[in-house]
């Protein structure tokens, strides 16, 4: 078999005693892959639907799935429980958007109960738009970090971009974050001559704040409207830019996730480069994501994985459940397939509201 199992621990205790296939199948091991990468990070949609319109990231009508082919909270739950047994410890919740999923607060509270218990953090990475009314709520559950999603701090750009008139529901939403003591992280797709100009503004807007911010890059994930090769911003070409007004000092902070954080000196603050097509984050990778749909994907960009939904309703014991996920970790890829010159071809037919960002 190509994955080994690691480090064996019932949910919750330090990592310490090795590990034997009984272990597994007592439902307690490591996922590491055959390139002896571990996975300990689950990024997990529950919902496909939005309440923007990102033209970077869905098309205007955009279709959403049938609510019957989206996991139940039950499913969901079962889900976290198999994948925090496995040694994963740090789940982030996504979309779609993932406050529009109805009852969201009960299914994160439930998610909350794993913490300290195989969980070490729960966070979430959200629009914006609706964390004015959430963000106590998810911080009294024991949410300590939320990624919101800000690329302009223009009125009239943010409607071209999200095709919303809502910056300011999302300015709403990060003060509340920050006053309900959430760590707040900026997370801003960089476009070419859309909101390149303010990127500047924004690492000010974000530092201010107390908050570090991430730039990331287009990645070619299902069919958007827009045009990909035209709007697509190299951060190699960002930093080059941001080094003529700013001191920017390498780190080797991480957060666990693919960012390469720099601090700037002027503003005291973490900004970090998320960049899948002119760097190769994949020999770090420690995640994998699974959709709204129960399917699991062991890399963003490519198609391999596994029906988590079909294990779980064929065997509800949850035996099938882990053995898919065992079987899928085996055949995770060494790499994406991400290319900067193929930007208007989808690397992926799924649009990242599907997949989870
Ligand atoms: N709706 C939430 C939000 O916008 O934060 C969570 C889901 S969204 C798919 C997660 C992240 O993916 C967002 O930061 C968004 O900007 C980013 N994203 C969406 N489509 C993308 C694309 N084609 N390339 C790069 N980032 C993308
Ligand atoms: Fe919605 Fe997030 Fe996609 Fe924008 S990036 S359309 S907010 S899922």
């Amino acid at each position: 078999m190509a994955y080994t199992l690691i480090n064996a621990r019932p949910a919750g205790r330090p990592a310490s005693a090795a590990t034997s296939p009984t272990a597994l199948a007592a439902g307690q091991g490591a996922l590491v892959d055959s390139f002896k990468r571990r996975i300990t990070y689950l990024r997990l949609s529950i919902t496909d639907r939005c309440d923007l319109r990102c033209t970077y990231c869905m098309p205007e009508r955009m279709e959403f799935l049938p609510k019957k082919d989206v996991l139940s909270f039950e499913e969901l739950d079962q889900l976290v429980t198999a994948f925090a047994s496995f040694g994963v410890d740090k789940l982030r919740i996504t979309g779609g958007e993932p406050l529009v999923r109805k009852d969201v607060m009960e299914l994160m509270a439930r998610f909350s109960r794993h913490l300290g218990n195989g969980l070490n953090e729960l966070t979430m990475t959200t629009n914006g738009t609706l964390l004015s009314k959430y963000a106590g709520e998810l911080s009294s559950i024991g949410v300590r970090r939320i990624n919101i999603s800000l690329d302009t701090l223009k009125r009239d750009l943010f409607e071209k971009i999200s095709r919303r008139d809502s910056l300011g529901d999302v300015m709403k939403g990060i003060d509340a974050a920050i006053a309900a003591g959430l760590k707040v992280k900026i997370n801003t797709v960089a476009l070419r001559d859309i909101n390149e100009g303010e990127i500047p503004d924004l690492i000010r807007f974000a530092h201010n704040r107390g908050a570090d911010i991430t730039l990331i890059e287009t990645m070619p994930m299902g069919e958007a409207e827009t045009d990909r090769v035209e709007d697509f911003l190299s951060l190699n070409k960002v930093r080059a830019d941001l080094s003529k007004q700013f001191t920017l000092t390498d780190l080797n902070y991480t957060t666990g996730g693919p960012a390469r954080y720099v601090r700037v000196e002027e503003t005291g603050g973490r900004l970090g480069f998320i960049t899948p097509l002119t760097h190769n984050f994949c020999e770090s990778c420690n995640r994998v994501r699974v959709t709204c749909t129960g399917r699991l994907y062991t890399c963003l960009g490519r198609e391999d994985g596994a029906d988590l939904r079909e294990a779980m309703r064929a065997d509800p014991s949850g035996g099938l459940l882990r053995q898919t996920i065992l079987g899928a970790i085996e055949r995770k890829p060494k790499g994406h397939d991400f290319d900067a010159a193929r930007l208007s071809t989808p690397a992926s037919p799924r649009t990242m509201s599907h997949t989870g960002g």
